[in-house]
């Protein structure tokens, strides 16, 4: 995968986040001239390190999921393979009355054995009773449902859907469980009940399916150290690397191949180009090369607010919620989406600590900055123990001007798959390939391989 083949020329990628960082490497590696431009003054986009309490940590991505191999197959390329970690712990979810461990071996939540004690746990006997219902429904003649609340609710009932699914989905993917669109968030689902003629038995095809061990890994010392390594290795690859470098317009060169690509500073030009701009800042850029695209109407930006908090407590180090816990809807009192138990999760977190010192990370929906007594009142909920002191905290405020699932977003995938683009022009990031490293890493790799 690694290997230089020679392909020869100039290529611009725009956007320094991972997806540009991948692809340019590609490029690199292919036997082009590349110079990647990013707006702004760091490299990594939404993977990127904070300082809390004295030691580093990650503020957006900290983990990627391992379906494909590629995350990791890149990781190990890039010589950081014995850092790769497995996380520890499993999730809990906070239902209204009370907190309980998120059921193992489902997709989205989706439990493939209603019956388990687990799944009980959450949904109590009369729900599990209720979603083993789905194994004596008749197979789903009227076709394929479209929307995920609808098919589980169908399916499984209700408290399914509210207290495993629901938290799932709202706080992995950032979307409304009722309406999104099934194959957009399970693409292989709708074959797989078609095949084993039940939502549950389903699941269970899925998980066999997929690879034992943990759906996502770490690296130890953080997810930046991917960036990091991408950004040496684009050194060792000659790449030129421009921070503070805002494209503001991709034009292809009238009657001729190539383009040119416009910074305030300076005009650029080369022979192919890969956006990997976010994605509002990627349909601004499309004007010129796919204007029916840079036209249509943009979905709403989603933001998120990440607190990270140092907290003294002994009583952490027994990992009272597992690796943290997600919000369900029924749970008025907390503002927090979720909650990371970052040093019970990865403990080479907990090594950088002194002992019985831990980091907590709260998740918000929107900018809105949640006051001190707010966090340590969701800490307090979600922990089901009041935190003794708060050394620190770190907050950053997240913008996905594009989120894959939104309607609009798709629309505008689709469009751009139908309309096509000039020759020598790819676009990628994960309003194109999908929410996380996994689907932004195989989309670069292969937009940056389909320039040849
Ligand atoms: C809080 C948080 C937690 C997350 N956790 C996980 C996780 O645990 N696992 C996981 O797999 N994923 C996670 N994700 C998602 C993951 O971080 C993203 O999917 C991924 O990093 C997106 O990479 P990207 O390269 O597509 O976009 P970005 O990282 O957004 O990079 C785009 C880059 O383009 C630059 N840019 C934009 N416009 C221009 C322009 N006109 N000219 C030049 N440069 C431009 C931007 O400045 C930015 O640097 C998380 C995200 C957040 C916010």
């Amino acid at each position: 995968m690694g290997a230089r083949t020679s392909v020869s020329g100039s290529a611009v990628v725009v956007g320094g986040g991972v997806g540009g960082l991948v692809a340019a490497r590609r490029l690199a590696l292919q036997g082009r001239d590349v110079v990647l431009l990013e707006r702004g003054a760091r490299l990594g986009g939404r993977v990127a390190r904070g300082t809390i309490a004295g030691v580093p940590a990650d503020t957006g991505a900290e983990s990627f999921a391992v379906r494909g191999g590629t995350v990791r197959a890149l990781v190990e390329e890039l010589g950081l393979g014995d850092a790769l970690v497995e996380p520890r712990g499993s999730a809990w979810v906070a239902l209204a009355d009370r907190t309980v461990p998120l059921p193992a071996g489902g997709v989205l939540g989706i439990p493939g054995s209603p019956l388990a004690d687990d799944v009980r746990q959450v949904v109590d006997t009369r729900g599990a009773v209720r979603a083993y219902a789905d194994r004596l429904l008749p197979v789903l003649k009227v076709g394929r449902y479209e929307r995920l609340g609808p098919l589980v609710r169908g399916r499984m009932g209700r408290r399914v859907l509210e207290r495993l699914v629901a938290p799932v989905v709202e706080s992995v993917y950032g979307v409304d469980a009722e309406t999104v669109p099934v194959d957009a968030i399970a693409p292989q689902l709708n074959t797989a009940i078609t095949r084993t003629g039940s939502l549950s038995a389903a699941v269970l095809h899925l998980r066999a399916a997929a690879p034992a061990g943990s759906a996502v890994q770490g690296i130890a010392g953080g997810v930046t150290r991917l960036v990091d390594a991408l950004l040496a290795d684009l050194d060792r690859l000659g790449v030129d690397v421009r921070t503070d470098a805002e494209v503001i317009g991709v034009h292809p060169v009238p009657r001729g191949p190539g383009f040119t690509v416009v910074t305030p500073r300076e005009d650029v030009p080369a022979d192919v180009v890969v956006i990997a701009a976010d994605g509002a800042g990627a349909l601004d850029l499309l004007g010129d090369a796919a204007p029916e695209v840079a036209r249509m109407p943009r979905p709403a930006p989603a933001v998120t607010r990440s607190v990270l908090l140092a907290v003294d407590d002994p009583r952490l180090d027994a990992m009272p919620r597992g690796s943290g816990v997600l919000r369900a809807a029924g749970r008025s009192d907390v503002t927090a989406t979720a909650l990371t138990h970052v040093t019970a999760k990865w403990p080479w977190a907990a090594e950088a600590l002194p002992a019985g010192r831990h980091l907590l990370r709260l998740s918000y929906r929107g900018e809105e900055e949640p006051d001190g007594l707010r966090v340590a009142a969701d800490a307090e909920a979600l922990l089901g123990l009041v935190p003794s002191s708060i050394e620190d905290r770190l907050d950053t405020v997240w913008v996905d001007t594009a989120p894959p699932l939104a309607p609009e977003t798709r629309s505008a995938q689709r469009a751009l798959s139908e309309l096509g683009l000039p020759e020598g022009l790819a676009v990628t990031g994960s309003w194109r390939a999908g929410t996380g490293l996994a689907s932004v890493v195989a989309g670069a790799d292969a937009a940056a391989r389909g320039l040849g």
